[in-house]
């Protein structure tokens, strides 16, 4: 099922990407999105078999900060004020130390990404943080310090609603196991660590921060099927490495490389992985196709039907590498063959949702194929204007799960309305004929039908009448389709049809993506 999905998604959404990344470039970690935007948490869940700890990241590690010593933590926006010691300390351990002296309920140790400082008590106003700022002064209060209002990008770390942490998440900080156990990210386990970021809403975009060929691990099972032969799913874990590079840059204003869902490719983490695709990816390890050294877009699709697609004629971008091909592997396998229907007027309402008008729908006609045979122009005939729609626009327009692919023919159905009759005048009664059916035969005997806008002349005892049929309306419109996807790059049912055949995944890949190396 998951499969379907993907290729929607792909089609819908993707954008060739003009950055070329160079195979050198593959990065050692990527940051999954797991809830942002509109589904940005108030609160987001970490537990773990062990010790929760924070480590500081960059492009290439990640280096031990601070053992949170807890194994089931909260991260919360911190919105609060704050008792903060003045004195900055280079360790947390000291921080800590002085909580142990101090035995101040509500002390907690505070990182800004430098310095540690140690932080008491949440407070909802300022005023109610002096006065408890007072009385500590009253107490004896050992150290001198302020009242502090929280950052708009600081984090609260919670274990049972007792601070245990607290930082600033605009730094490169991760939330992890200490011994690098998979974690559990509210409730669905991952490998690698949790990202906190509050972006501009404030609220916290959760973040899965995993080794590349880890991440691998849990994209794979969700975009093939685990059960297919290891040719074919070491295929596909190049192509979704490729993916993944190609990708890199696509939710960076929002802070993470990549999202989890079909919008980049599905990513179901741990509890998805599967040793056949763990296998996959093992036996493809760091490496990448390549097209003039350069890391290519390995779109793929579920069905091609037949033959592959120039991506020029479903997209706009004229990729060298992705060229169509003939592709028996593809035939007679699933999804290679699907049939749609749709009356007028839900022509009408596709159009509308597309924000096109043209009125009543009286035709629609195929208006270019490409060299591949697949259409590149459909043309929809209005009572009011005409719309050709072109290349995946028409399936994005009658619906990607509707309209498989654009590897169609169509054929339609006039309107009973539309069936032009005229009437003859016996002498007693009147019979209506149908005029399309209506057959003239000549005075040299030949018979020809009435063409539709010719009219036929009819004399009468006083006078000539022509009458003209009106152009045929249709009503009823037939899509017999091949294929399932957008028909670019690498078939999936194909490719796991050349595996069975006994072909190896770079026979694969080299056969649907036309003049690429595989290299690591
Ligand atoms: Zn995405």
């Amino acid at each position: 099922m998951a499969i379907c999905f993907t290729i929607f998604a792909l089609a819908l959404d993707f954008e060739v990407s003009s950055a070329d990344a160079s195979v050198v470039d593959s990065p050692e970690f990527v940051s999954i999105g797991l809830k942002f935007s509109g589904a940005a948490a108030e609160l987001s869940n970490v537990k773990s078999e062990d010790d929760i700890c924070i480590a500081a990241f960059d492009d290439y590690g990640e280096e031990f900060i601070f053992n949170i010593a807890e194994n089931d933590i909260a991260a919360s926006r911190d919105t609060y004020y704050h008792i903060q010691l003045e004195e900055e300390f280079d360790d947390a351990s000291d921080v800590l130390q002085i909580i142990d002296d101090m035995d101040i309920e509500g002390a907690y140790p505070y990182f800004d990404g430098k310095d540690w400082y140690l932080n008491i008590g949440r407070f909802g106003d300022e005023d109610s943080a002096n006065e408890e700022l007072d009385d500590l002064e009253d107490d004896g209060l050992e150290y001198d310090a302020d009242v502090v209002m929280a950052d708009g990008t600081d984090i609260l770390i919670t274990y049972r609603e007792d601070a245990v942490l607290g930082y600033d998440s605009s730094k490169d900080i991760v939330i992890k196991s200490l011994s690098n156990l998979p974690i559990w990210i509210d409730g669905k386990r991952y490998r690698g660590g949790a990202v906190f970021r509050r972006m501009s809403d404030g609220k916290i975009t959760v973040i899965n921060r995993v080794r590349l060929e880890e991440y691998l691990y849990g994209v794979v099972p969700n975009e093939a099927y685990t059960t297919w032969p290891i040719e074919s799913l070491k295929a596909q874990a190049v192509a979704a490495r490729n993916y993944t590079v190609i990708s890199m840059g696509k939710h960076k204003s929002e802070g993470f490389d990549l999202c989890g869902t079909t919008h980049c490719q599905m990513y179901g983490g741990y509890g998805t992985e599967r040793s056949s695709t763990n296998r996959a990816v093992e036996e493809t390890r760091g490496k990448f196709m390549t097209y003039d050294g350069k890391v290519v877009s390995a779109f793929f699709h579920s069905n091609s039907g037949g033959r592959t697609e120039d991506s020029e004629n479903v997209w706009s971008a004229e990729l060298p590498y992705i060229r169509g091909v003939e592709d028996e592997y593809s035939v007679g396998e699933p999804k290679s063959s699907w049939n749609a229907q749709f009356t007028s007027e839900q022509v009408r309402s596709k159009l509308s949702a597309a924000g096109v008008d043209i009125g009543d729908i009286e035709d629609m006609k195929i208006g270019s194929l490409s060299e591949n045979g697949r259409v590149t122009e459909l043309e929809v005939i209005g009572s009011y204007g005409e719309k050709t729609l072109q290349k995946d626009a028409i399936r994005k327009t009658f619906g990607y799960n509707v309209l498989m692919s654009t590897y169609f023919s169509m054929s339609s159905k006039p309107t009973e309305a539309a069936q032009k009759n005229m009437s003859v005048l016996s002498a007693n009664n009147k019979t209506s004929l149908d005029m399309s059916s209506l057959k003239m035969v000549s005075s040299d005997r030949r018979v020809s039908s009435v063409k539709s806008g010719e009219g036929i002349s009819v004399i009468s005892a006083y006078s000539s009448q022509k009458i003209t049929p009106e152009p045929q309306k249709m009503e009823q419109f037939t899509f017999e389709g091949k294929g399932w996807g957008h028909g670019l790059g690498m078939s999936q049912w194909g490719a796991r049809k050349m595996a069975e055949l006994g072909y190896g995944y770079e026979d694969i890949l080299k056969h649907y993506y036309t003049g690429v190396e595989i290299e690591e």
